[in-house]
């Protein structure tokens, strides 16, 4: 690998005859915009430019983007490009079916902003402090000469805004606005965009919310908030896959929390998604279990069941918790319904816990300290023994 600037990989693009690019699995707004304005870019310059699925599934999220139905799976593609770009993709694990054709293919180029990143492409351009590969992508493209149309600007304001979060995250620099000022005037319509991103959800995805919202447990006294949904969820409510990714943000939104964990059941294995707000950093977590991700955003696989993953995971979140170690002296809050919880933040972080009047006490909960309270034991908390009004305690 050698590490390149974007005026080289500008330089190597446009010699180029024949692309393929791709972007990760589960695609997002960052890996689809990105890819979606390089092959624009690229054909306007007279380049074949193939895009690529790392697996099958394509978001009908983001079928506003012009183009959009151009995606294909890597897994039927027999194309042979003399150039292949892997965006937003910092391992090869993570290009899936797209790999193989990376490895058939004499050059590759990588452009990414994940702190993970690894070497595995001849031509390698990492920015962490970039908020989306969407921005990079823009840059790039203005070094090779081409003038950005408003299928572009659209593209790669989709991957900035979904990326920074509607410019919410830490990531949301000046550059940030800059660049999303940029690609608004080359004909970015940002109210219509984040229409068709935000504003555009199915019943059965809020339905799917509410699943969620009703698995919602806390740890950590209030700083971990940690949530699943099941393959049953998934199925009753006529929910996609798509239709999770809203869903780490919503517990991450809680007053209090500093770190989000959501658990989604798939085919025997468990999707983590995890979320901080403020220093924590979620991504060294996922890599010790074998993902990755950035310091507010990262994820996981995690074989085994949602109680097993709960186990594994919840305490490595833990406040003074190493990335790596289990650590369980706080594990005493775990499984509080939010009514235990802000009596127990409430009474100066003491372990006397009250039960609510009308729910019996839990024994995860114990009432004052005892060896027994450092067991990682992590056991789901019947939602319905709360009743709704008790989710809203105000911390006072
Ligand atoms: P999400 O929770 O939305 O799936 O992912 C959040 C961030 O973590 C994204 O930047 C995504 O690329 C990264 N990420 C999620 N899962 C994995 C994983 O299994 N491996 C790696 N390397 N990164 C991941
Ligand atoms: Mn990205």
């Amino acid at each position: 690998m050698e590490s390149s600037d974007l005026s080289d990989i500008s330089t190597t693009l446009m010699g180029a005859h024949h692309v393929a690019i791709s972007g990760h699995i589960n695609p997002d707004g960052d890996c689809l915009g990105s890819v979606l304005a390089l092959a624009s870019a690229l054909r306007i310059c007279g380049i074949r430019a193939d895009m690529l699925l790392a697996d099958d599934g394509l978001p009908e999220l983001y079928a506003f983007m012009p183009g959009y139905r151009g995606f294909r799976p890597a897994s039927a593609y027999d194309g042979h490009p003399d150039l292949f770009v892997a965006l937003d993709t910092p391992t090869p694990k993570r290009l899936g079916c797209s790999f193989p054709v990376m490895q058939r293919t004499p050059v590759t180029i990588t452009i990414d902003h994940h702190p993970d990143m690894q070497d595995y492409a001849d031509h390698s351009y990492c920015d962490v402090t970039a908020g989306a590969v969407g921005m990079m992508v823009w840059d790039l493209i203005e070094l090779m000469g081409v003038t950005p149309t408003p299928a572009i600007a659209t593209a790669c304001f989709t991957a900035l805004i979904t990326d920074t979060g509607r410019f919410q995250y830490q990531n949301t620099t000046v550059s940030a606005f800059e660049h999303a000022a940029r690609m608004q005037a080359a004909g970015a319509v940002p109210s219509q965009i984040s229409r068709e991103v935000y504003q555009n959800r199915s019943i059965s995805c809020v339905e799917l919310e509410a699943r969620a919202i009703a698995n919602i447990h806390f740890g950590d006294q209030g700083r971990l908030v940690y949530s699943w949904v099941t393959e049953q969820d998934f199925v009753q409510t006529g929910a996609t896959r798509d239709d999770a990714e809203s869903l780490p943000d919503i517990l991450r939104s809680l007053r209090g929390v500093e770190v989000a964990l959501l658990m989604r059941e798939e085919g025997g294995t468990i999707r983590a998604s995890m979320r901080a707000k403020g220093a924590r950093d979620v991504g060294a977590v996922a890599r010790a279990l074998g993902g990755g991700g950035h310091a507010a955003a990262a994820g996981f696989t995690f074989v085994g069941t949602v109680d097993e993953a709960i186990e594994r995971v919840v305490p490595m979140l833990f406040v003074g918790a190493t990335a790596d170690a289990d650590t369980t002296a706080a594990n005493r809050f775990v499984g509080a319904t939010p009514t235990q919880l802000f009596a127990a933040i409430n009474s100066k972080d003491t372990l006397d816990v009250p039960a609510p009047p009308d729910t019996p006490a839990d024994p995860a909960i114990p009432s004052a300290p005892s060896p027994a309270a450092t067991t990682p034991v992590c056991p789901r908390q019947v939602p319905t023994t709360s009743p709704a009004s008790d989710r809203n305690v105000e911390q006072s």
